[in-house]
């Protein structure tokens, strides 16, 4: 039999434990009801500019056609939006019931990357890109739609933060047994305190970032992304201002051992 100072450790263990428990799924209660808030308000925001637009399309017959198109763009756009929203949520919803399988192939980056530039043409045109991959990156193993996802994503965010005019770089070189690949902006950065947790899904740095589209899933979905490619992503600052995301994948066996003729 235990002594009575044992069974009260116990006790007071058990006690313990539940009132974590109890915390814990009370936190959790908390984050999911913000969540709800948060994804109800990314989606009524738009919706409410179409059915505004739209309702003065109908009610409206005789405005200038001036007017007409602008509204007509504000609904397109304001699809587009949902249409992302949407589409990251789904992302997210897959990656966290780990029904992401990745299509692992080998891939040529460069290739990938000129890929992800084409799609993010539109949001580019206000800024310089140049780009710059060594001569010897080696082929990598990924799956190549996720990872055009991930460029994607980090293009449209450098676009998003960073004063149009300015240039946005990608570099890519070979680190010993890893490839690099970076997207560098000219924009404010990230402030030190929020580095990590930029990657947190619906975080958001400031207020001021939710008047800019954003859902605030697109650094979680590329982490999530890349990390079931067995890679990592990380934020950083640049020196002189600007942020710089880079992504680490792991050379392929069969890519490490350089053969000469
Ligand atoms: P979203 O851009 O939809 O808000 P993300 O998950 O892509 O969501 O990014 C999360 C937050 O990280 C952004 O709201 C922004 O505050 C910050 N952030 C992301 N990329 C950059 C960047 N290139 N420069 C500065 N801040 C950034």
């Amino acid at each position: 039999a235990l002594s009575d100072q044992a069974a009260l450790a116990i006790e007071r263990i058990n006690l313990a434990t539940d009132f974590d428990n109890a915390m814990r799924a009370a936190e959790r209660e908390k984050l999911r009801a913000a969540l709800l808030t948060s994804i109800s308000h990314d989606l009524r925001t738009p919706l409410a500019s179409i059915l505004g637009a739209a309702d003065s399309l109908a009610t409206l017959p005789n405005l200038p056609q001036r007017d007409r198109d602008a509204l007509l763009s504000t609904i397109q756009e304001e699809s587009e939006r949902l249409n992302r929203f949407i589409a990251n949520l789904l992302d997210m919803t897959k990656l966290e019931s780990g029904a992401i399988e990745p299509n692992m192939g080998l891939e040529d980056i460069s290739e990938l990357v000129g890929a992800a530039l084409r799609r993010a043409e539109n949001i580019l045109v206000e800024h310089h890109v140049e780009t710059s991959l060594t001569p010897d990156l080696p082929l990598v193993r990924l799956d190549a739609v996720l990872f055009e996802q991930v460029l994607f994503n980090l293009l449209d965010n450098a676009a998003k933060y960073a004063p149009s005019g300015s240039t946005i770089r990608i570099r890519g070189w070979r680190a010993g047994g890893s490839v690099k690949l970076q997207v560098l902006d000219a924009g404010g950065g990230i402030p030190g305190a929020d580095l990590d947790r930029i990657f947190d899904k619906f975080y958001r740095v400031s207020k001021s970032d939710s008047q800019r589209a954003g859902t605030g899933l697109g650094l979680a979905i590329c982490r999530g992304f890349v990390e079931a490619m067995g890679g990592s992503v990380e934020a950083d600052n640049l020196d002189g201002g600007g942020a710089v995301f880079t992504i680490t994948l792991p050379v392929p066996e069969d890519e490490r051992i350089s053969v000469t003729p």
